[in-house]
This record gives structure tokens, C-alpha cells and sequence, in this order.
């Protein structure tokens, strides 16, 4: 609580808590399998802007017990090696997860890293499987800033369910996986972006806002219905400081509940990050103890010539969930909602900087 009796709701000390929780299931995994769950994070160039972010995550993955490392491409590196680096870590047992650099440089298109990654390995939910899964209201990946916006309201207490939500911005990677997760949640969501008409008379209708649009200073407290909760996913440096979207200064005199930036849905994101890791390691791991199962109760001579390992293109074997029916939506009489055929392009085509 703030001097202004606003409810600051900070990520680090719900990070802390999925830590210590994430350390115990890499001891158990370790235990059961001989060796720790193993990331891997594909680096385009030691200069991309996003290296301190992902040497902050191999930081947190050491203190856990997790092992992960750089797959490190020279900066030139083409989608060809892209892809070959991705594909070698799909094969490498000893990965379970992988994440890739964002964003990429401009001459390496997502769709290359998309087409290349094994949805079972892709902690962060960029594929269109896991992205799949998330519009069907099925268990797949959650991209991880999107899992830790909803998060952060889960684990703070705040009310969800019958909410007006409003969500601005509508990446593949933050707003439209968020709107999906607060839907799931039974919000109404409205889902606002660059062409929307009044910012302000959505903003203003809203229970819930979560931006992400990377504009600093878009939502400002005048825009926000009285009691109103904020959470900031936006990330920007303006003079030296990391800010976030919301102008915190007259938000904080409005609100109810803010996340602070930095300190609100960063922290969480990276240790969301590690749970999705543990998942895909218990996954695969089950997988592969069952198919040796399956295995070593026939015969030698009964077995196929072909009989082989499990390769990381075979899915069903490793991701029971997807086959496990939703909580509740969608119902099967009612046919999924369709996007007009003008619909945007998907992520293959058009994943990352949306306007
Ligand atoms: P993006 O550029 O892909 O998408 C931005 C979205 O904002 C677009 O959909 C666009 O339509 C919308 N938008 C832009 N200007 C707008 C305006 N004036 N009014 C309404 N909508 C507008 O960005 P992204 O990858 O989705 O990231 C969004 C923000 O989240 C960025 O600031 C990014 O740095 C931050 N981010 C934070 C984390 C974290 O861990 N906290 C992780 C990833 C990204």
C-alpha cells in the first residue's frame, strides 16, 4: 500500500515464492532422472538488446539448479542456422526447453524460428500450437509476460471473473495471449490497439486494465475509472530509467491496485518462465518412461525393424494435455468464433512489432 492508499502489486515477492517451489521440482526431477531439467536460449549476437534480460534468466536458472546456456549464433547468422541451431536442441535429450531471442534481428523472420522450434521445447508459447491450445482454452505454453500479467492479479487476490477487462495492445506474444488467458479467466475483455478509435472511453469502462504497447505514458490516471487495477506489462527507457506504459504519478491517485515498472510483471515473467521449463522436462520425461514401457513389455522379436526413439516431431506421446479437454469453454455445440476472412495475418506472418 502506497501513501496514496493505492495497492502496489509487485512481482519480486510472488517470484520468490515460485522459486523455492521451482527448486524443490528440480531436485525431484533430478532425483528421478539423473541429471537437472535443461534450458536452452538461442542468442543472435552477444549485442542484442535483449542480452542482459537473457543472461538474467540463465542467472535464475543457475540458482535453481536448472542448467542452461547459451546456443550463441554470430550475428550474421542466417534463418538457415537459425533453424539448423534450433533444430540440433529439438534432438538434444538433455534439453527440455529452449527460448529464443526477441527480438530477432530484422533479417531473421519469426516464421524461421516458428517452423523450426518443437512445440514441446517451446516454454514461451510462440508456437502456433501452444498459441493453438491457449485459443481453444486448452493446457499448452502460455507466452510467459502474458501467463505473468494474468498471474500477478491470480496471486494478488484480485477479482477476475465477471470483470470488464480491458487489454491494449494485440501482439501474438502479450496482448492477445493475455486477452485469451482473461477470457479463460470468465472477464469480458475488450481488446484495444494503434487503430482504436477512443483509447480513453474503453479505458474508462474497465475494471481491469493491462497494457502492453510500448508507449510510455499512454494510460494516465484522467483515462481510469475510480478503483480501477492496472498492470503494466510495458517496458520502455526514457532517460535513462525503465518506465513503464502508465503514467504512474496520476494513475496511483485512481487506482485501487498498480504494478510497479520496474518490479511488477518483469520479475514474474522470468520465473513463470522456469515453471514452463519444469513442465516440459516432466512432460517429456513421462513420455519417454512410457514409450520404454510399451517397449520393454514386448517381446524383442515382436518389435518393428523401425522402432526408434521418440523424435521431437512426434507430439502426441509428449503432450497428454492437449488431448485433455478444456475446463470449460469452448463447448462442442457451439462452433469456434471465426475472424473475419480480412483477419489479421497470425503470428507466422505478422508476430511482432503490430502497430
Ligand atoms: P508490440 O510492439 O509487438 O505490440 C504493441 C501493441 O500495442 C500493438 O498491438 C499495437 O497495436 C498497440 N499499440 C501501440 N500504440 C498504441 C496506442 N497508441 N494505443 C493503443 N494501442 C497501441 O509489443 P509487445 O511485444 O507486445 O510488447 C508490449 C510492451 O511490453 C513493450 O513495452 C515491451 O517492451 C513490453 N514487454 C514486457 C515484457 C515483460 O516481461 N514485462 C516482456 C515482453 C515485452
Amino acid at each position: 500500500m502506497t501513501a496514496s492508499g493505492v495497492r502496489l502489486l509487485e512481482g519480486r515477492p510472488i517470484a520468490d515464492e515460485i522459486r523455492i517451489a521451482v527448486a524443490e521440482d528440480v531436485a525431484t526431477f533430478a532425483a528421478a532422472n539423473g541429471r537437472a531439467p535443461g534450458l536452452a536460449v538461442v542468442i543472435i549476437g552477444r549485442d542484442a538488446p535483449s542480452t542482459v534480460y537473457l543472461e538474467q534468466i540463465l542467472r535464475g536458472c543457475a540458482k535453481v539448479g536448472i542448467h542452461a546456456e547459451f546456443v550463441e549464433l554470430e550475428g550474421e547468422a542466417t534463418e538457415r542456422s537459425v533453424a539448423a541451431a534450433i533444430r540440433r536442441v529439438n534432438a538434444d535429450p538433455s534439453v527440455d526447453g529452449v527460448i529464443v531471442q526477441m527480438p530477432l534481428p530484422p533479417t531473421i523472420r519469426l516464421r524461421a524460428v516458428i517452423d523450426a522450434i518443437d512445440p514441446a521445447k517451446d516454454i514461451d508459447g510462440i508456437h502456433p500450437l501452444n498459441a493453438g491450445l491457449l485459443r481453444l482454452g486448452y493446457d499448452g505454453f502460455l507466452p510467459a509476460t502474458a501467463h505473468a500479467a494474468v498471474e500477478i492479479l491470480r496471486r494478488s487476490g484480485i477479482e477476475i471473473a465477471g470483470r470488464d477487462a480491458v487489454i491494449i495492445g494485440r501482439s501474438a506474444v502479450v496482448g492477445m495471449p493475455a486477452a485469451f488467458m482473461m477470457v479463460k479467466e470468465d472477464a469480458t475483455v475488450t481488446v484495444c490497439h494503434s487503430r482504436t478509435r477512443d483509447l480513453a472511453e474503453h479505458v474508462r469502462q474497465a475494471d481491469i486494465v493491462i497494457v502492453a504497447a510500448g508507449r510510455p505514458g499512454l494510460v494516465t490516471g484522467a483515462m481510469l475509472k475510480p478503483g480501477a487495477v492496472v498492470v503494466d506489462v510495458g517496458i520502455n527507457l526514457v532517460d535513462g530509467h525503465v518506465v513503464g506504459d502508465v503514467d504512474f504519478a496520476s494513475a496511483v491517485k485512481v487506482a485501487s491496485a498498480i504494478t510497479p515498472v520496474p518490479g511488477g510483471v518483469g520479475p514474474l515473467t522470468n520465473a513463470l518462465l522456469l515453471t514452463h521449463l519444469i513442465r516440459a522436462a516432466e512432460r517429456q520425461a513421462s513420455a519417454r518412461h512410457a514409450l520404454a514401457r510399451r517397449a520393454t513389455a514386448r517381446e524383442p522379436s515382436e518389435r518393428e525393424p523401425s522402432e526408434r526413439e521418440p523424435s521431437s516431431t512426434e507430439p502426441p506421446e509428449r503432450e497428454p494435455s492437449s488431448t485433455e479437454p478444456p475446463e470449460r469453454e469452448p463447448s462442442n455445440t457451439e462452433p469456434p468464433e471465426r475472424e473475419p476472412s480480412n483477419a489479421r495475418p497470425g503470428p507466422s506472418a505478422a508476430p511482432r512489432g503490430d502497430r
